[in-house]
């Protein structure tokens, strides 16, 4: 792994494309914690990381009291260490809509007690559980249409439903429903709201009786890649995971729901994206990523990485990465085509008569995309529970 790093480096400087941004040290003994934004590395310091990194541990041993470091600075830095009590869910469940061999309910439950977290809730229909449970998070993509609402997170989850599994599609603050009723994304407390929002996603559906608790995943691009590869960092729940267009050496995420809070650099740890999402090994994951964007070296770079610690695991063969070089940024088709056979090899979900025998194309005909109005979770009908926070308020998480 180090040779075909340092002859991708080697690379790197031979085309003159380094070059020097931020420092590569580790943040000075004296200094505070130091915020690793957007590009914060070249793609030449990024690999120098890499390889900075890979000296500290040679066995799964060391690796593994590396991780756990890992671990609590992410949790550290966005303010979730100790983890919060787990309040009540008050989950909410209603409006289904049946389709053909799923249905679809909006939902919505607590986070924390008044702070409300808004989805919706794919179901098989016409199947018999207990399923797998897939949180889909979203990216950033903007407008009426934009989050939960948008027509490809919409084919995403009905097709994985239609195959067996229960999925719940959830807002960032400040999208969907969230925006709807007053957040902003700009919320000071976005990045540790939107990581606790997905733990406690993940109780939200291991609540549900036709779920199997032992077979939950998450699948998310871009800004729900990111919290894709957060929560599997975090969480051991989490048992498969499909990080797409975000698991980056060199680039941090440039919104603070990504990079706002101290977890990546301090002075006792410095670590990038690429080895947070190393912390799903032995787990199941694949990554998936394109030419057109800041995944554009997962081959050569990311996933190397990645699965030289599988390896340490004995697990080379449970990371996989399908790379698009002509694709940009974004969960379209040909990335959904490449995420459900890794999801229905590893929950065994049932593609009878959803994948096609000749092209081995998942079908996603049958999915049908509703309208804003239909997706709200509460309106004249389910008014909203009384008690809720109000927008853009702090939301405490101490009792
Ligand atoms: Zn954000």
């Amino acid at each position: 792994m180090r040779y075909q790093l340092f002859v991708f480096l080697a690379l790197l400087t031979a085309t003159a494309t380094a070059v020097r941004g931020a420092d590569d040290k580790p943040a000075a003994k004296d200094a505070g914690p130091t915020l690793c934004v957007g590009n914060y590395h070249s793609e030449a310091d990024a690999v120098r990381q890499l390889e900075r990194i890979s000296a500290t541990y040679s066995n799964l041993e060391q690796w593994q009291k590396r991780a756990k470091r890992i671990r609590q600075q992410i949790l550290t830095g966005m303010n979730l260490n100790p983890l919060p009590d787990r309040t009540p869910l008050n989950a909410i469940i209603h409006k289904k809509r049946e389709h053909k061999g799923y249905s679809v309910e909006s939902a919505a439950f607590e986070a924390r007690p008044g702070f409300m977290v808004y989805g919706s809730l794919y179901r098989p229909l016409g199947r018999k559980g207990p399923f797998p449970g897939v949180l889909c998070p979203h990216g950033h993509a903007r407008g009426r249409e934009g989050g939960r609402l948008r027509p490809d997170q919409q084919h995403r989850c009905a097709t994985l439903a239609r195959m067996g599994a229960v999925v719940f599609s959830y807002d960032m603050v400040g999208f969907g429903d969230s925006e709807h009723y007053g957040w902003n994304h700009d919320h000071k407390q976005v990045l540790t709201l939107q990581t606790w929002s997905s733990v406690r996603a993940l109780d939200f559906l291991e609540s549900l009786a036709d779920v199997n608790d032992q077979q939950l995943g998450v699948t998310g691009c871009s800004g729900g890649g990111t919290q894709t590869f957060l929560l599997t960092a975090i969480d051991q729940r989490v048992k498969v995971a499909v990080p797409v267009v975000m698991v980056s050496a060199h680039f941090f995420g440039g919104c603070h729901c990504e990079s706002g809070m101290p977890i990546h650099k301090t002075a006792a740890l410095e670590t990038n994206n690429c080895e947070i999402a190393s912390l799903a090994a032995p787990r199941p994951m694949l990554l998936v990523s394109v030419g057109g964007d800041w995944t554009k070296n997962t081959p050569q770079v990311e996933f190397p990485y990645i699965q030289s610690v599988y390896k340490l695991h004995k697990a080379a063969a449970t990371v996989e990465n399908t790379h698009f070089p002509e694709e940009q940024h974004g969960y379209q088709e040909k990335k959904r085509q490449a995420m459900y056979p890794f999801m229905v090899k590893h929950f065994g979900l049932d593609s009878g008569g959803i994948v096609e025998d000749t092209t081995l194309k998942f079908d996603e005909s049958a999915n049908v995309i509703e309208s804003v109005e239909t997706m709200r979770v509460f309106d004249e009908d389910h008014p909203m529970p009384k008690h809720v926070l109000q927008p853009g308020a702090h939301v405490a998480f101490t009792d």
